[in-house]
């Protein structure tokens, strides 16, 4: 049986479970309001449970997001309508921590975690500094964990390891960049 989880918000009508998504039952009255129960697994929230669906469409709902190996965040999550779609989207504003890592480079306010990097707190006014975590990756590296963006902020670079062309890995100097996050030092090593 479809269990109803609640209300439709573009025709008023149930909306139902129908397996990997949550539809309007009045589908075949043209309305093609659905919210896939995976929608928001890239970011971390790998299903959006009935008791989860219900609570957003009543307005929105705290659900919890895995940020990196072993650390789930909860973060407020609406219902927002793009053109005639709604889509579930995440209040990232807050940052993952209220944790100031440090000062941001370009505007002196705090550097606080986000999913995919650490940033300025400040970008929704418009600073976008950002260190991604991944900066290194594509040269063999491990992600920059919240250690590593403290220090960089402070002292200005720290010591990574990299894979060089001979597959070895090496140590490099990433210094803090005010407009890349931060940028290998291949000079001085
Ligand atoms: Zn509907
Ligand atoms: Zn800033």
């Amino acid at each position: 049986m479809q269990s109803k989880v609640g209300k439709c918000p573009k025709c008023g009508k149930a909306v139902v479970d129908r397996g990997s998504f949550y539809g309007c039952a009045g589908f075949v009255k043209g309305c093609d309001f659905s919210i896939g129960k995976s929608s928001l697994s890239h970011l971390g929230h790998p299903t959006i449970t009935p008791k989860e669906m219900r609570a957003l469409l009543k307005g929105s709902v705290q659900l919890s997001f895995k940020i990196s190996s072993g650390i789930e965040r909860l973060f407020w999550v609406e219902l927002v309508q793009k053109a005639s779609k709604f889509l579930p989207q995440v209040d990232f504003t807050a940052g993952i921590a209220a944790e100031s890592l440090g000062s941001c480079p370009v505007c002196g306010a705090d550097i606080v975690e986000y999913p995919l990097s650490y940033g300025c707190s400040k970008w929704e006014e418009g600073c976008e500094f950002a260190i991604f975590k991944d900066s290194i990756k594509k040269f063999g590296g491990k992600m920059l964990t919240k250690k590593d963006a403290k220090e960089l902020l402070k002292n200005g670079q720290i010591e990574v390891k990299i894979r060089g062309f001979d597959k070895k890995m090496k140590k490099v100097n990433l210094l803090l960049d005010s407009e890349f996050g931060c940028r290998m030092d291949f000079k001085n090593r």
